[in-house]
Formats: C-alpha cells, structure tokens, sequence
C-alpha cells in the first residue's frame, strides 16, 4: 500500500512545479486504509489544508489510478516530528512562495516567476537572455529590450527576472513601472516642485524594470528626463529591463538617442506562440488551477487557437466554467461546441500544402525550390521545407529527397539538421519557421 501511494506521489511530481511538490507533497506518507478511507500522514495543518482545499480533485483522481478504486481521502497530522518538519516548512515557503511581502511592495505579481515561463520555440532567446540576465545583472546584457505583441509574456518574462534577481539579493533595490508610471511621476513632481526626490528615487535603484516603453513616443520631456535617468543607471552599471510592443527602430516620435540606448544591449523579441507552447501554456495552466482537462481538449483549443498565451488562458478558463455551469464533462465533444464553432477533424497536413506554403513565404517558383541552384536565397526556404515535411508530415528523408527534385536522403538529413540547430540560436530562422508554421496553420 506504502508503494502506492509512493506512486500516487511519483505522478503528483510529473505535474505540479518542484516548489509545490517539495512543499505540500514531499512531506507526506501512506498511514493505512480503514474501510473506505484512505489515510495520509502530512505534517502540519497548513499542509493538510493545502492539500484539501488546493489539491483534492488532482489527489483524488491520481488516488483511483494507483490504488484501481476511490478512496475517502483523510489526512492525519504526523505531530511527531511536526516541529522540525514546520521550520522546514517555513524556511522552504521562504524561498519558493514568492508571496513574500518584497515582491508585492515593489509591484511584482507572484505568479509571474521563470518556473512559470513555458518556454518554447516562440520566446527561448528571450528566456535564455533573461537568464542571462539573471546571472549577472547590471553586466551581461544591458539593457535588456523585450519585444513583442500583446499577450505573449513581456510582461511576465520581466516580473520573473525581478523575482529570480531579488531571490538571490534580496538587499537590491527594484523599480518596476510602466511607461506611463513613470511618465506621471515626473509630470507630479514638476507641478510638486519635487524633481529631487523624483530622481533620487529612479536614478538610486539597482535595477530598474520599465514595461511598455512604447508610451514614452511623443513624449518630449519626459524622453528627456528618462535619458538621463537612463545613463546613470547605465553608468553604475544597474540593470535596466524594458519591454514594448515594437522594436526601438518602429518606435515613432523617439528620440533617436534613445533609440540607440535602447540598441546599445541586447534586443530580444517574442512571438506569438506556435502550437507545441500553445499546448505546453494550457498544460501550465490547468496545473496550477488545479484542473484536469483531458489532453485532447487541450490540443483541440490550441489547435483551433494560434493566439497569444492571454488569450487562450482566458479561452480555458470559459470553457472550464461552461462545463462546471452547465454540469458537462469537459471532452472533445463539450469542448467542440464550448469553443464555438465545430471543427472538423484536423486534416492531416499534406506535402504539397507545404511546398507550396513555403514557395508564397518566401515568394518563390516551384523550380527554384526542386531546382539545383544553391544561392542562399533557395537554400534557406529548401532546407525549412526539408525540416517541415520531416518534423511535421513525418515523411522519410528518401521521400522528401524525391519531393524536392531528386535529392539524396543524405542532404535531406543534413538541412533537417541544420534547421534542427538553428531554431534554438538564430532568431531569424525561428521567426521564420513560426510564421510558415503560422501560414500552414500547423
Ligand atoms: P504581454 O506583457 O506580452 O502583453 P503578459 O506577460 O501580460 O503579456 O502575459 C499574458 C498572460 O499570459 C499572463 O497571464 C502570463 O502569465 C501568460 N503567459 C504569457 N506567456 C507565457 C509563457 N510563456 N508561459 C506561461 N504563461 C505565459
Ligand atoms: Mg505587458
């Protein structure tokens, strides 16, 4: 009985974050089975609360999957060692609950950590930076300048590098606004007479984190005032983060010596994300909701959804409460009829279509892409072609070498490689593959 319930704890592992597990599951044991009950030693009350309120239906149903039945789940408090177990405890929501008034004092939202980060194709330059970044503030990348459209996790990315930094010193000083924040801050101390302390404030903090900078465009004064904010933070070697929703050169009405501040580090963007990371998003989010959707609804909502991660978390959370409202169970079918439009089985996607996709990416004949010409401008969209019909139609290397004109299997496999090592380095490559992968809506 103990191994069961050692396997309930083993799958509990595979899908709640390892700050969780450590802090409500770790800590617990199989007692014994009395009658229908099944009783759980937990070591104080927090947990067992916890665990009751936050994590029932996840244990109830990892229970009936061990165990081959339902049981009545009872938690016993394991007083024997709960003192030593509830220093632990604390030390341990010390350093993972990052609901630590700090976070909060200086604005950063907890949920926002780089646990929390999916990462994938669409933003694993931005993640990498901001790793980076946390390594060595102030000194690998500075500024660091995140951009992207709306809803894809600038925002997100930026509280979780504040988090990670603050984590390791908790001593630093962080300011985070947006644009705006700082845009009326300044406005206020003009009208207050108090410049000074205005720049006291900004121009002291060890890393500064401003978030739409895009709103600062037009804005004379204030453009002014942030330059110079900006260089002597720069100057003392304090890490500036900034995020918009366009590269710097897209900005209008920026000064251009601002403009080239914010080029002087790294400018890294995020896109919006394809589907492996849509799926990969709503898996996140189920777990920390504590919710269990069946693995094909959640394919099905990112297959029918090549949207940004705000969008389909609120996707999600509407269908999850037509469900629990109209007492369905949430399954392909339910979940056809929530998302509003029923869907055909998703059509396998042929070969042709992605030739023929890649030929309008990248405006080009179908000669040029079956043909033997090796100029850079064929070799690219050939190889893309190559990975694609790999990675996606699964077809052989022999097959795809006859697709594109006649080619041995070995250059087949040499540009699936070669595409293979590029989508986690060069940012271009990737942008391109999501945007053909976009077009082919795969
Ligand atoms: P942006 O600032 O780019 O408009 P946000 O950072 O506000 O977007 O993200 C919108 C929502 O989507 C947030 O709830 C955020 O947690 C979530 N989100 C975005 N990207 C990711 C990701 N890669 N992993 C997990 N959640 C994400
Ligand atoms: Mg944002």
């Amino acid at each position: 009985m103990e191994k069961l319930w050692i396997e309930v704890l083993n799958s509990i592992k595979n899908q709640v974050s390892p700050a969780n597990y450590r802090t409500w599951f770790a800590k617990t044991s199989f007692n014994c089975l009395n009658g229908e009950e099944l009783i759980i030693d937990v070591p104080s009350g927090f947990v067992q609360q916890n665990l009751s309120t936050k994590y029932s239906s996840l244990l109830d149903s990892e229970i009936e999957k061990a165990f081959g039945r339902k049981f009545q789940l009872r938690f016993k408090i394991d007083s024997s060692n709960s003192k030593a177990t509830q220093a632990q405890e604390e030390v341990e929501l010390d350093a993972f609950t990052p609901t630590r008034p700090r976070f909060s004092d200086v604005g950063l939202n907890p949920k926002y950590t780089l646990e929390n980060f999916v990462v994938g194709l669409s933003n694993s330059l931005a993640f990498a930076a901001a790793q980076a970044v946390v390594q060595n503030p102030g000194l690998s990348y500075n500024p660091l300048f995140i951009y992207g459209g709306t809803g894809v996790g600038k925002t997100h990315l930026m509280h979780a590098i504040g988090h990670a930094i603050l984590s390791k010193n908790p001593s630093l000083k962080i300011i985070y606004c947006s644009s705006e924040k700082f845009t009326n801050d300044f406005v206020q101390s003009i009208q207050t007479k108090r410049t000074g302390e205005f720049r006291a404030k900004y121009r002291s903090c060890n890393l500064f984190l401003i978030d739409d900078i895009q709103f600062i465009s037009g804005r004379d004064s204030t453009q002014e005032e942030f330059f110079h904010t900006f260089n002597e933070l720069h100057t003392k070697n304090s890490q500036i983060i900034l995020t918009s929703d366009r590269p710097p050169k897209e900005m209008q009405k920026l000064e251009s010596r601002l403009m080239s501040r914010f080029q002087g580090g790294l400018m890294v963007d995020i896109q919006q994300p394809d589907f492996d990371t849509r799926v990969a998003i709503l898996k996140a989010r189920c777990r920390e909701r504590n919710e269990i959707v069946p693995e094909d609804c959640l394919t099905l909502i990112a297959e029918v959804m090549p949207t940004n991660a705000r969008e389909l978390e609120g996707k999600l959370i509407q269908i999850i409460q037509s469900a629990r409202s109209s007492g369905q169970d949430l399954n392909i079918e339910s979940v056809r009829t929530f998302l509003g439009k029923v869907q055909s089985a998703p059509q396998k996607l042929d070969h042709k279509k992605v030739i023929l996709g890649i030929n309008q990416y990248f405006n080009i004949k179908m000669a040029d892409i079956t043909g033997p010409k090796r100029k850079k401008e064929l070799v690219l969209p050939r190889q893309l072609a190559m990975y694609i019909l790999y990675e996606e139609c699964k077809l052989p290397y022999e097959k795809i070498g006859e697709l594109l004109g006649g080619r041995d299997h070995t250059t087949i496999m040499h540009g699936v490689e070669k595409i293979h090592a590029a989508v986690s380095r060069d940012r271009e490559v990737q942008r391109m593959l999501i945007e053909v992968k976009q077009a082919l809506t795969i």
